[in-house]
């Protein structure tokens, strides 16, 4: 490996690999990070950070100020995992059946982790760093509790940076791009209620499975005829729920699904269009239809002057090579984006390896990768360093 580790952090590897392989085999579901967030806190406390615990329930912020410069920063890890079984057999597996660690955050959190004994040690900025430790990335709205618990009225930040890994993407190189770079997510109920009758008879009723499969049919228009063919967007029905007998027509029928969409304006755009589109088909059919749409993430929209800042800064560790300023767009949500529509900044990829054939994220046999924990604590403490230069 090329890159250009902080010696003091290549010093502390077979520490931080200690850190990430005990968190590894003992992941807990968001909000109920007590463990985890324990740790953080104790390690925090033992290197000097000032600590809050508490904020979004089991949120954990350590703050290490330098001097009297009022700029301030915040860097993000989350610390939750996913509810399902590891198939790994290394030592450091999961000890609990129905969780597991399969997204990576365990690294992320020791990252985090090896740049605050760094920057404790070294308070070589000038300023204030906030290492945000953020539970329940998946799925259970953590960063939104931490944000509506006060995150950025009571440590201000003047930008904020996350991290995630990626599998597939070579260990020693980084990737982001600026503007839109995940999907935000939402989700769907549509209750379809018609008027149930024999099987044998369907003149004496309204039938709901015929009207939610006009429904089905209708939301393929959406993306084709509504969103701008240069826009992206996905619409899938995922459930249909109708009827329990062979020769019963039923009363009523529930559609549900997800949606993503690169654009706030676009997930608006969706929304008003599943609404009027179930209630407008099943009115024409003579029944009734009712939408319930629910927007679970926004996009992540990373700031331009951000990215710059920040791919120049991954530069001097990976080289220029290894830093793709023009990454993929992500189809798959992430809500770091809602720190993000607070303050400016941005989300990085690192690459954890694995090539080709490599094991993806929330795949039961996948492990974040030790190597880079060093590459991505010294990109950490590089970017609070340049950031908040002296
Ligand atoms: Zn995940
Ligand atoms: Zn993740």
């Amino acid at each position: 490996m090329s890159a250009k580790i902080e010696p003091k952090i290549a010093a502390a590897a077979d520490e931080l690999t200690a850190i990430r392989r005990d968190i590894h085999a003992h992941p807990e579901l968001g909000f109920e990070e007590e463990r985890t967030s324990a740790i953080v806190a104790k390690k925090l406390k033992e290197w000097g950070l000032e600590v809050t615990t508490g904020i979004g329930k089991t949120g954990v912020v350590g703050t290490i100020r330098v001097g009297n410069n009022p700029r301030a920063i915040g860097l993000r890890a989350d610390m939750d995992a996913l509810p399902m079984d590891e198939h790994n057999t290394f030592d450091h597996r999961s000890q609990h059946a129905g969780r597991m660690h399969a997204c990576g955050h365990d690294g992320h959190t020791t990252m985090l982790l090896g740049a605050a004994k760094y920057l404790s040690a070294t308070r070589n900025f000038d300023g204030t760093v906030h290492l945000i430790f953020q539970p329940a990335e998946e799925g259970r709205g953590g960063a939104l509790a931490m944000v509506e618990d006060g995150l950025f009225e009571k440590f201000p930040c003047e930008q904020i940076f996350g991290m995630h890994n990626r599998p597939k993407l070579d260990v020693g190189k980084f990737a982001i791009r600026p503007g839109p770079q995940m999907a935000g997510g939402g989700l769907f109920d549509i209750h379809i209620t018609g008027k149930g009758a024999h099987g044998a008879r369907p003149e004496s009723g309204i039938d709901p499975v015929i009207i939610a499969t006009q429904i089905i049919s209708a939301l393929q228009s959406v993306v084709s005829r509504n969103v701008a063919p240069l826009d992206s967007a996905v619409i899938s029905v995922t459930q249909m729920h109708a009827g329990d007998a062979y020769n019963v027509i039923p009363q009523e029928a529930v559609l549900r699904g997800t949606l993503r969409a690169f654009r706030k304006e676009t997930m608006a755009l969706i929304k008003e269009r599943i609404e009027t589109i179930s209630s407008g088909i099943a009115k024409t059919l003579g029944g009734s239809a009712k939408a319930d749409v629910k927007v679970a993430f926004p996009p992540l929209v990373n700031d331009r002057d951000s990215v710059k800042f920040i791919a120049d800064v991954a530069e001097t560790i990976v080289g220029k090579d290894n830093m793709n300023r023009e990454g993929p767009f992500v189809m798959a949500s992430e809500d770091f984006s809602y720190m993000l529509e607070k303050v400016p900044g941005a989300f990085i990829n690192i690459g954890n390896g694995g090539g080709e054939g490599g094991c993806e994220v929330h795949n039961p046999g996948y492990d974040f990768n030790d190597d880079i924990l060093a590459i991505g604590a010294s990109y950490w403490v590089r970017l609070a360093e340049a950031w908040l230069a002296d």
